[in-house]
């Protein structure tokens, strides 16, 4: 009875949004201020509305703002008159059309399944599996001195957090004291992960993951560079805590790459990496075969594309970990009524349909930049 033959995308308006971070973030390979994103709303002929949303990374996938605008005035004009529903043949249609560039069809799949979700009236993650209806997060500290680190780690754990995730990965003398004194001022019931972002050598690498063994580390996030597999490959070997790839996985195929040089324990999946919704979950279920655990992570995402992330997470039982956590560093807000709010570290999924958003920050928003349809 939810069947709607007829369901046809009638109007794509593509918007450009600037959200500014509460203080600068930095990581290992650089400090942002600002994230620039690009907004897409898809409309269809019996008034369901789905909401997109692209936050590219020149560093990870060479995308920025101008080259997802760009990218969506050749994928948009195509896919007027086609159903939104048929997810699996629109990306296929979107691949056609340009290779690569995975953050700017992330904002036309997450926008896709948003539609799915209020066409039959569910929320997204029941829709996908329903694994889940609780997804437990960590939040991010960005680099500073490891003192500073400690103390904005301690009032992260006041705020309710029980998962943190350390940016290191530019000393490797002073990331050792940077988790060794996060840990002493958030005692040992936090859970504790680190992310170098590609910032250490594979020695570097082994030398600091054994130095900081006995801080008891969740695990470690893209040791070393990220077309370095086999530099991987030897930390894993080497190493006492387990490995995650971030920037060496993009697409399901990078996934089952890694699994095969045997250079992962753990893969981190971004929408804006995989293309959305649809190539993320098929890089959960790749790495579910070869016993690989997911995380889900983001780029700079607004509470839309956070939502979407959740929901993901939410759905599929082999996303086990969830960073999820950049509307939270940002000043502006985005969505003014629904989404996915965070409590003591947990983002708890709602009943609403699709991805759950309601009601946007129209001043943020602004104008269409580009309408089509
Ligand atoms: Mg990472």
């Amino acid at each position: 009875m939810y069947w709607c033959p007829k369901l046809e995308i009638q109007r794509i308006e593509v918007y450009s949004i600037t959200l500014h971070y509460e203080e600068p973030f930095r990581i290992a390979p650089e400090v942002s201020t600002e994230s620039h994103n690009i907004v897409v709303r898809i409309m269809t002929d019996y008034e369901v509305v789905g909401w997109g949303e692209s936050s590219p990374s020149q560093r990870v996938t060479g995308e920025n703002p101008k080259t997802v605008v760009k990218v969506l005035d050749r994928i948009a004009p195509k896919l007027i008159g086609m159903c939104p529903l048929r997810i699996e043949q629109n990306v296929e249609s979107m691949d056609s059309i340009v290779e690569e560039n995975p953050a700017a069809k992330a904002a036309i799949d997450l926008a896709l399944h948003d539609i799915l979700g209020k066409t039959v009236r569910k929320p997204l993650f029941m829709l996908m599996g329903g694994y889940r209806k609780k997804v437990l997060t960590d939040i991010t500290l960005g680099i500073k001195s490891p003192k500073e680190m400690a103390k904005d780690a301690s009032e992260a754990v006041k705020k309710g957090f029980k998962v943190l995730k350390v940016k290191v990965g530019v000393n490797p003398t002073e990331d050792v004291e940077r988790i060794k004194l996060v840990r002493e001022a958030v005692g040992d019931d936090v859970k504790l992960r680190l992310d170098a972002n590609q910032g250490w050598t594979p020695i570097q690498a082994i030398e600091v993951l054994n130095k900081i063994e006995k801080f008891d580390i969740q695990f470690a996030e893209q040791p070393v560079p990220a077309e370095n597999l086999k530099g991987l490959a030897k930390v894993r070997k080497n190493s006492p805590i387990l490995i995650m790839a971030d920037e060496s996985v993009h697409s399901p195929e990078d996934a089952l790459r890694l699994i095969k040089a045997e250079a992962v324990d753990l893969i981190n999946i971004k929408l804006m990496k995989s293309g959305g919704i649809l190539k993320g979950k098929k890089i959960a279920y790749v790495a579910e075969a070869a016993g690989v655990p997911c995380m889900i992570g983001c780029m700079g995402e607004s509470e839309i594309g956070i939502a979407a992330g959740t929901h993901l997470a939410a759905a599929v039982k082999n996303i086990q970990y969830a960073d999820l956590d950049s509307d939270l560093l940002f000043k502006d807000k985005l969505v003014m009524k629904g989404g996915i709010k965070v409590r003591n570290s947990m983002r708890v999924l709602t009943d609403q349909y699709g991805l759950g958003i309601e009601e946007l920050n129209q001043r943020l928003l602004g104008k269409p930049k580009k309408i089509y349809g």
